[in-house]
């Protein structure tokens, strides 16, 4: 694989552990986990989230991702390798989440950008439910933790054609408003 300048990186490259600093990822999510009464769910059951960043870049649907929130699943034959190689790497213990972050990116970013970007990727982690839609435990009565998808998932050419024509829309635009992104 190859970073953002052609340069071929070595697989031990491909990612590092994340600046565990004060503008770090860590620390702008744990802050946030603090502060917002969305992640009351993350304040209680603290979720174990392994923050690497990523070193070449990677390009979805024609798009740079920036960020990647993912439950650390491996599949195949190697699936247990994959488990205990990420066990290893975290003192024992494999994480809840892995979010990789596009380091290129977070280091050309300011602290609201970060701190938004954080926010997103937060946002993608939810207390898995059951078939009554209570949240999920497991035996140890740890929650049980699942991916989240977008409130929004929507074209900017569907809403320039056809407006608000799925109730995601306005309310979309009520948040953004809130979030003074709109006058
Ligand atoms: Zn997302």
């Amino acid at each position: 694989m190859k970073n953002g300048d052609g340069d071929e990186v070595a697989a031990s490259d491909f990612f590092e552990m994340a600046d565990d600093g004060a503008d770090g990822p860590q620390e702008i999510a744990a802050r946030l986990v603090e502060e917002c009464e969305e992640f009351a769910h993350l304040k209680l059951g603290q979720p174990a989230i392994l923050f690497l960043m990523r070193t070449v870049p990677k390009v979805k649907g024609g798009r740079w991702v920036l960020g990647e929130m993912c439950l650390p699943r491996f599949q195949g034959g190697l699936a247990p390798v994959g488990a205990w190689l990420l066990a290893k790497a975290c003192g024992g213990t494999a994480p809840d989440f892995l979010l990789l972050i596009d380091r290129e990116w977070w280091h050309g970013a300011d602290l609201h950008r970060r701190r938004a970007l954080v926010h997103h990727e937060l946002g993608h982690i939810g207390h898995a439910k059951d078939k009554e839609g209570e949240p999920k435990f497991d035996d140890d009565g740890n929650p049980v933790w699942a991916l989240v998808d977008h409130d929004l998932g929507e074209f900017n050419a569907t809403v320039r054609r056809f407006g608000a024509w799925s109730p995601d829309i306005p309310a979309f635009v009520d948040a953004l408003r809130e979030g003074g992104g709109l006058s």
